[in-house]
């Protein structure tokens, strides 16, 4: 008797989650316009995609860093997987959606499915797009037009010919979080517009990217992270040469392997200042704000991932006389990570639906209050539910899924590097606190949306759901306005607890009020079942007892 592998159906079709989503938040002749290049991205992603995925899972990226002439070149070459997740990206406009317009608002969120579909076959090709859409939209606020007629066009086409991809170069030897350490020097040229970095940059991640944005001390600046300015800079020249960079060697990394993450000697290369010569720490985060949307989005579809490939394995996979779908202690088992999935999707596909909303200006002042904080809330909550629902996942597989050969443990290794780039939970959970700017504003803003989302919540299936947020947020609140009169330390330390309790109780709320939706709507009470289950997986995670 062989083990039935997993299979996959059109990615898209099979999502009860994001299809009822969907319906709910894009008018109904939104949906209509948008979900033919759904379903097309969910047949890639569940066909073509995913069985390349399979075949090309031993491919790594290759560094040759000389030619037989003795000549450095640094070429990358990326596996056969990523050179068709690359046209497909373009051509679909897994960038490129998002600044079409072409439904307002709700372009983001249209952009957000897309990538969604797309992310789990493509072997976190999602970070070289990620990068990209945030170097289009730090370029365009930054109203340098200069380079945005130079860069812009290429980031967001859907010609693959024409495409680009960026990267994000900040982290140094010196620090990840701390980069206001960064000790890249920038010498202004003659003109005085183009600038040579000099300096060394640990961590680089998709760096067949065209072009880059990076920070850099101009020469007589202060120390610190107001002393950096923010740099445009091309990698390669007309003839593929790199422009005075050195690849030292790519990271050999626990996973994201299909990545080429570098390590770089930026010897002389010439770059342009996007907006003015200090505050670069500043002047990146739009580009921040848009990788951690991405990273929420891959943590979420990863979980969706992992949880379709178990549901359809438990269906085929016997053991004691019945198939593991029919065991009740491995049924509970799923079910628990399907409400965890379902209601970290939520979260994730919120803060698109304000992302897109802040990039339109029809954001009231409330919601991009709401926005600066549930952005590092989301990145983080997601990035930790994704390890923990992949290692699971891998366990509802028994020994096949610490097997390599089933395209599973990379699913394990893929989510561990969710928590860690765009920001560690632990400096995420302390940007929360500087989001909320003390309990008055902050909080206020969190205890309102949460409010919005429950005031048309009938059903009594959802009270105690709906009661144990209220009474998170309550402790939250109450902790917060201990901590704050203790002092710092006290809040650094209770940092985390109270930020991923912010985040599982917004989760929670925004799963309550589809739940409602879904009923009235759809008359379908799955999400009510999840809501309920979620409710009870832990959501308020502060223990008063760490002053
Ligand atoms: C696969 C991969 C690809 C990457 N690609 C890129 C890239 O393309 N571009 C780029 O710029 N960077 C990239 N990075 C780097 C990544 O962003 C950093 O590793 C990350 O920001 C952490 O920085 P660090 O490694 O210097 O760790 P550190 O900053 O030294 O942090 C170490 C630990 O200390 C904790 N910590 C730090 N400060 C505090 C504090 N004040 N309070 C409490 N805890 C704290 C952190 O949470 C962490 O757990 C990549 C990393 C990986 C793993």
């Amino acid at each position: 008797m062989n083990q039935a592998p997993p299979t996959l159906g059109n990615q898209y079709d099979d999502d009860r989650v994001l299809r009822s989503h969907l319906a709910r938040v894009l008018p109904a002749g939104v949906l209509r316009d948008i979900e033919e290049s759904l379903a097309e991205m969910g047949r890639l992603a569940g066909g073509e995609l995913y069985e390349l995925q399979l075949a090309d899972r031993l491919n790594e990226p290759k560094l040759t860093q000389w030619d037989a002439w003795g000549n450095r070149i640094d070429k990358i070459e990326v596996t056969p997987l990523w050179r068709l997740a690359e046209r497909i990206a373009a051509e679909h406009g897994v960038v490129a959606t998002a600044y079409e317009q072409k439904h307002g608002s709700l372009s983001r969120v249209h952009q957000c499915a897309l990538a969604y579909l797309f992310t789990p076959s493509t072997d976190i090709y999602s970070c070289p797009l990620a990068m990209t859409d945030g170097a289009a939209r730090t370029l365009l606020n930054s109203g340098n037009q200069v380079l945005i007629d130079r860069a812009v066009p290429h980031l967001i086409t859907r010609d693959p010919n024409e495409f680009w991809t960026a990267g994000q170069w900040m982290t140094e030897l010196t620090g990840g979080s701390d980069v206001g350490l960064s000790e890249t020097i920038a010498k202004a040229e003659r003109d005085s517009t183009t600038f040579r970095l000099y300096g060394r940059k640990w961590f680089t991640s998709a760096i067949a990217s065209q072009i880059a944005l990076t920070l850099a001390r101009p020469e007589g600046n202060p120390s610190g992270g107001r002393g950096l300015a923010l740099f445009y800079l091309e990698t390669r020249d007309e003839h593929g040469r790199p422009r005075n960079i050195q690849i030292n060697r790519l990271k050999d990394k626990l996973g994201t392997r299909k990545v080429p993450t570098a390590e770089l000697t930026l010897d002389g290369t010439p770059a342009q200042l996007v907006k003015g010569p200090t505050d670069g720490v500043r002047n990146i985060a739009p580009l921040l704000n848009i990788t951690r949307l991405w990273n929420g989005i891959s943590a979420v579809s990863l979980m969706r991932r992992g949880v379709a490939l178990s549901s359809d394995y438990a269906s085929k996979r016997v053991a004691f006389g019945a198939p593991l779908s029919e065991k009740p202690l491995h049924r509970d088992t799923l079910a628990t990570l399907e409400a965890e999935a379902e209601a970290a999707f939520h979260l994730a596909f919120y803060v698109a639906e304000l992302t897109g909303q802040s990039e339109t200006s029809e954001i009231p002042e409330n919601d991009a209050r709401l926005l600066r904080i549930l952005t590092p809330v989301m990145k983080l909550t997601t990035g930790k539910q994704a390890v923990m629902v992949a290692s699971e996942v891998l366990e509802t597989f028994g020994g096949a899924g610490y097997v390599e050969d089933t395209g599973l443990p990379v699913l394990l290794r893929d989510s561990q590097v969710l928590p860690i780039w765009e920001g560690t939970t632990n400096v995420l959970a302390l940007d929360t606190l500087r989001a909320l700017h003390g309990t008055e504003t902050g909080l206020v803003t969190i205890e309102s949306a949460v409010t919005r989302c429950l005031e048309n919540v009938r059903d009594p299936r959802l009270a105690d759901a709906a009661r144990i947020a209220r009474t998170a947020l309550d402790h939250a609140a109450s902790w917060l306005k201990e901590a704050e009169r203790r002092g710092s330390p006290a809040l650094e330390a209770g940092a985390r607890r109270f930020s991923l309790t912010l985040g599982r109780t917004m989760e929670l709320v925004l799963l309550i009020k589809h739940a409602q939706w879904s009923q009235d709507h759809e008359d379908d009470a799955r999400a009510t079942a999840a809501a309920r289950r979620f409710s009870r997986s832990g959501v308020d995670l502060i223990v008063d007892d760490d002053f």
